[in-house]
């Protein structure tokens, strides 16, 4: 059996949660990407940061995955991951 691994996430990623947020949207942009993770609400256009692994369990799919996944890489982050703050 495979250890679960952990899910890569990246900047522009849309995710779809499992629960909608207040305003009855399912989905989000990823904005930010470190030990937390920031999304913003595609309706509201509200902002939250999750941990990654409380993310991890709310996510239900990728719609769409930004142009830091490439083909190959949906395991690695790339080298340029590991910048931290963005600013806002
Ligand atoms: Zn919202």
């Amino acid at each position: 059996m495979p250890l679960k691994e952990p899910i890569p996430f990246f900047m522009d990623d849309i995710v779809r949660l499992r629960k909608p947020h207040p305003c009855g949207s399912f989905e989000w942009r990823i904005v930010r990407v470190g030990a937390d993770i920031g999304l913003r609400c595609l309706t509201c256009d509200r902002r939250v940061l999750l941990p990654r692994r409380t993310l991890e369990k709310r996510l239900k799919q990728f719609v769409s995955r930004g142009p830091g996944v490439g083909p190959k890489e949906s395991a690695l982050p790339p080298p340029a991951a590991r910048s931290t703050a963005l600013p806002d």
